[in-house]
This record gives structure tokens, sequence and C-alpha cells, in this order.
């Protein structure tokens, strides 16, 4: 495994692609080599990780700089910093590399050198995923749950990897097996499409009773087919007859979590404006809430 993989290439766009551009083509990928959509495939979820890992840099302005300098020097091997994402065969791998590199030795910090040690206690895996989440849930906050996979303790073998001196055909000698896993996601109110949750300890299971990772979900709003998010408002175009226009009357609406009954004006026109004021989005992680705004459209006739 090359220590300066290329992240534009994984996900097959330029160097110059806009956030946008590398956000469409990750969940093209995502999608397709999902370890869900491939019948839990051991190379799909591999390369699922390898997009993910490659998404995380080029998704966050200061990673992708970072990424893009260290890319650039191509200096010495280390790490890359999508190493939170890397699993048990890559982990082997690095230690090949390291221990070959005789010349490197000395210059190895006697820390580092334990962490290779089989026995050492380490850290599990960071797993990061996208969780797709109505705008009502977003905006409002809740709780749901979130099914992944995440790697835990081979039991066949205690986390040993060997039963009776044999390397253990379950784990084959990892230590650890890939397991499904459900946590109940709490959905702060009000939290910004993008933002990442981390849900602390519910990662990868630690090996040789090292601490478990963290699972890190960041929040996709899907777009809702008449809501509007924008900050802590939300916008409903509403669509009203040319006579309630023309007159004015009540009329029955939907708002994020309530059915309110609204007074149209008479002579209200196309673009024009009603304020709800506390029926939008939460103000982050609080019970304050934004404003729901209607939008009148005149129907034709
Ligand atoms: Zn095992």
């Amino acid at each position: 495994m090359g220590q300066t993989k290329n992240h534009y290439k994984i996900l097959g766009v330029k160097k110059s692609a806009s956030f946008a551009d590398i956000k469409k083509r990750y969940r093209e990928l995502a999608k397709k080599h999902h370890p869900d959509a491939n019948n839990g495939s051991k190379k799909a979820e591999n390369n699922f990780k390898i997009i993910s890992a490659a998404y995380t840099i080029l998704s966050d302005k200061k990673k992708r700089k970072e990424y893009d300098q260290t890319y650039q020097r191509k200096s010495q091997p280390r790490r890359p910093p999508g190493s939170a994402w890397s699993n048990p065969e890559e982990e082997f791998n690095f230690r090949r590399e390291r221990t070959g590199q005789h010349g490197d030795f000395r210059q190895t910090p006697p820390e580092e050198e334990q962490k290779f040690d089989p026995e050492f206690p380490t850290r599990g895996f960071d797993l990061q995923f996208m969780i797709d989440l109505p705008l009502s849930t977003v905006a409002l906050g809740g709780t749901l749950p979130y099914s992944y996979e995440k790697y835990v303790k081979c039991l066949d073998c205690d986390g040993t990897g060997s039963v009776d001196e044999n390397e253990c055909p379950a784990c084959k000698g990892k230590r650890l097996v890939v397991a499904p896993a459900t946590v109940e996601v709490k959905i702060p109110p009000g939290v910004a499409d993008r933002y990442t949750l981390r849900i602390n300890n519910e990662g990868g299971e630690g090996k040789n009773g090292g601490p478990p990772g963290d699972l890190l979900l960041q929040v996709c709003m899907q777009a809702h087919p008449r809501f509007k998010r924008v900050k802590d408002d939300v916008y409903a175009e509403i669509p009203i007859s040319p006579e309630l226009a023309e007159h004015g009357g009540p009329l029955e609406i939907e708002t994020l979590d309530s059915i309110q009954t609204i007074q149209v004006e008479d002579g209200t026109l196309t673009g024009e404006e009603l304020r709800l004021p506390g029926l939008g989005a939460a103000i982050l992680w609080g019970k304050k809430r934004g404003d729901f705004v209607v939008k009148f459209k005149i129907e034709e006739d």
C-alpha cells in the first residue's frame, strides 16, 4: 500500500475539482462500493474505506491543502493522514515496510517501535459514514438507530489470533473480525448540513485490550420537496388560487411539525412572504426556533 495514495485518482476527479464535484463523485462511488450493496464483499468494503478516506481529506479545505502540499513533496514515506481508516491488512503491510527499512530504523522513536509489537494494545479504528436525514430531523433533532459494520474482537481465538498454536481460521490471525453493529444516534436540534457527529467508543474495537475507536457520522440533509432550510428559517412555497389571492381568507398549511391556519390577505401577490415566528428550525442545540416563512405563489388558471 503506497504511502502517498493519490486521492484525486481514487475519486477520479481533477486536482482542480470543486467541492461539489468531489462530493457528487464520492456519493456515486460510495453507493457503488458500499458493502451493503455488495453482499458484504471484503473487496467492496476495502474499496469503500479507501474512497471514504480520500473523501475525508478532499472534502475538508484544511486537510486538502495539507494533503496537496504533502503529496507534492512526496518526501519521506509516512503514514497517510487517513490512517484512521486503515484496516488490519494495511497495518500489517506497514509493519513489514518499516522492519524492512533498516536504514531508517534508528530514526524510529521507541514508542513507535512498540506499536508494531503484535501484543501491544492498539486503539480501534475510527469509522466515518455519511448519514442521510430528512430535513425535519436535522432541523428539530431526534433519535434514530444507525446500522453499520465494525471490527470486533474475534471470539474464536479470544482476540489472540491463534488457536492451538495455529493461525485462527476465523480471523486469519488478525485478532479482529467484521461484525454488524447498531447504535442509537441522537441528532442534536438544529445541526448544520454536513455537521459531523462523533459517537465515542462506537468505532472498531481495540486489539489486545486497547480502547475502541469512535464512530463519526456526517449529517447529510436530504432535499425536501416543499421546504427549504436557510440557517434557522424554513421556507415553503405555498400555492394559492387566484380567488384566494384576490379576496383573502384562511388557509391551512403544513409546517415542519404542525398544521397551522394562516390568513391570506386580500390582494396577495406571488412572492409575498408571511413569517410564522418560532416554527422554523431549532437554533443550534437549543429550544428556541427560527421562523417558518410562507412564500405565496398564485396558481395559473
Ligand atoms: Zn480469531
